[in-house]
């Protein structure tokens, strides 16, 4: 049977962490929705054209697959572009059957597919057969955020980074299409006081209830 897993959270709270082991645990696909957005965003910077509809939405309609595996959408300037192309609707729309796609049509071999994002067990895949919404603490959140700038050689501060987070997430929760929210069917996993291993034994628990 297939096998198919939503997580969704904001910034850092582990979702990436989480659904690369339960991938390879459960030998699933794994797609970083995140990744489309962030990969719409750097096309438009890219392109040096102003993040107006019309041209956000084409970026999102046009994303190439190479773009996904750039460093560059790794970049804070990214992840802040990418928050504000997510509110567009219809950039939502243009990405929604891409998500669609690699849920229902896993690689050869693979039992199913994780995604995590913002709205996938709400929007993308309501009809997921687990729902997992992973958060933390605004502090611990930037905090990890802020360890792994350092760890890349980027500067930053700690004030800076926890700004940022709680702008973006404010832009992710207060949009009228797609907001960040538990499904009502998710099981909610605080790991502010938690590390990885202990995640995904709790996530591991509930699945394989
Ligand atoms: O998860 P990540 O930080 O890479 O996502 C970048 C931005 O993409 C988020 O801040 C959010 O605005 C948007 N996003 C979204 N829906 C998703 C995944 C990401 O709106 N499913």
């Amino acid at each position: 049977m297939t096998l198919t897993i939503a997580i969704d959270g904001p910034a850092a709270a582990g979702k990436g962490t989480l659904a690369r082991r339960l991938a390879a645990a459960y030998n699933l696909a794994y797609l970083d929705s995140g990744s489309l957005y962030r990969g719409t965003a750097l096309s438009l910077l890219r392109s040096g054209l102003e993040p107006a509809e019309p041209a956000a939405v084409a970026a999102a309609r046009g994303l190439k697959p190479e773009l996904l595996a750039d460093p560059e959408i790794r970049a804070e300037a990214t992840g802040k572009l990418a928050s504000q192309v997510a509110a567009i609707p219809a950039v939502r729309a243009a990405l929604l059957d891409w998500q669609r796609g690699f849920a229902q049509h896993p690689p050869e071999g693979k039992r199913g597919a994780v995604l995590d994002g913002r709205d996938i067990g709400t929007v993308v895949l309501p009809d997921a057969m687990v729902k997992l919404f992973i958060t933390a603490s605004d502090e611990a959140r930037a905090m990890r955020r802020f360890k792994e700038l350092q760890a890349k050689g980027e500067t930053a501060i700690y004030a800076r980074v926890l700004e940022d987070m709680r702008e973006r997430d404010a832009r992710d929760t207060a949009r009228s299409t797609a907001p960040m929210r538990p499904a009502e069917d998710a099981l909610i996993i605080d790991t502010s006081a938690f590390d990885a291993d202990q995640v995904f034994r709790q996530a591991k628990d509930h699945i394989d209830q």
